[in-house]
């Protein structure tokens, strides 16, 4: 009888294992059928300063997949890196952010940003300071305007190709952002051997700010260390007016969030902006 149950076990799990793969490789398969057939899109959160006297925006890749339908970043994201594909991709992305950005940055009478996630791949395999310095220049997007969002494993790698790869980009007067801050595992030391200009922090610690008094001396600490360093502070993942409140009162540069915006398509960003600039 356990004999037999364990047989069953066993089928069970190489059914789920071959199951799996078949899902990982259609994923593959769509991935690189996914640029060419024109499935990617991109959509542009509303970043804002803390008096409204800047705002700005994070591209974000969207993927509608003929066979799979939607498929989250979090989810294709990872697999574009292991595949290579995110080097395509990535270009791709920053050339569409910076295009759109800088018909919005000519529309604003408030000084208005985009910022781009860039992954640690893009960096390992490619000069994306060469990249960068393409695209500004064949869309005529002002450097100041533009942002490169880095998580920390970036950083912890340490080494002298990325942080050349870094300079560079800042010399161009293109900013550096920490994504996700807080989330790493990597030391603080970084903070004043690389160029950045901001920190986003993640929203794992804005979640519960209203009653969490850890994450309110976290985010406190956070704030004010960036503030010494120099640093400006984003805050992600905003959803409630009392986490904004508190933020304001904590002196956050920026918030991003669904209580300002979800992730808007150009159009929709168009029609914010337009609100956006009748506030003023
Ligand atoms: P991220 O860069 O930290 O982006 C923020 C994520 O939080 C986005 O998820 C955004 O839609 C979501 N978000 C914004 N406001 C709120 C909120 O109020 N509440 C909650 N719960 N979530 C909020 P998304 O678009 O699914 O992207 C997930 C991740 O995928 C991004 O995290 C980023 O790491 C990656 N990603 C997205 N686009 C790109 C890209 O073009 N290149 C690279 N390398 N990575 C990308
Ligand atoms: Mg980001
Ligand atoms: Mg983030
Ligand atoms: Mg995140």
């Amino acid at each position: 009888k356990a004999k037999e149950h364990g047989r069953n076990c066993f089928q069970f799990y190489t059914s789920m294992m071959h199951e799996n793969a078949k899902a990982r490789s259609q994923l593959e398969g769509a991935l690189h059928k996914a640029l060419i057939n024109e499935e990617l899109s991109v959509v542009y959160q509303p970043i804002l300063g803390k008096d409204n006297e800047r705002i700005g925006c994070e591209a974000l890749l969207r993927w509608h997949s003929e066979t799979l339908g939607d498929v989250s970043p979090g989810e294709f994201i990872p697999v574009s890196e292991e595949l290579g594909l995110i080097l395509a991709m990535g270009e791709w992305v920053l050339f569409q952010a910076c295009k759109q950005a800088k018909h919005w940055y000519e529309k604003t009478k408030t000084p208005f940003f985009v910022t781009v996630n860039v992954s640690s791949t893009q960096f390992k395999r490619q000069d994306v300071s060469t990249l960068v310095a393409t695209v500004l220049r064949e869309t005529g997007l002002p450097s100041h305007a533009l942002t490169l969002e880095i998580t920390e494993n970036v950083l912890a790698d340490n080494s002298e190709r990325i942080l050349t790869q870094l300079r560079a980009i800042r010399d161009m007067g293109v900013e550096l952002a920490i994504d996700d801050f807080g989330t790493g595992y990597s030391s603080l030391s970084y903070l004043k051997r690389f160029p950045l200009s901001k920190l986003k922090i993640d929203q794992e610690f804005i979640r519960d700010l209203p009653h969490d008094a850890e994450d309110r001396a976290l985010v406190s600490a956070i704030i004010s260390m960036a503030a010494n360093l120099n640093l400006q502070v984003v805050a992600e993942g905003v959803e409630t007016a009392e986490q904004l409140g508190l933020l304001k009162q904590l002196d956050c540069d920026f918030t991003q969030g669904y209580l300002h915006a979800q992730p808007l398509s150009p159009d929709e960003f168009d029609v914010y902006l337009a609100r956006f600039n009748e506030g003023c």
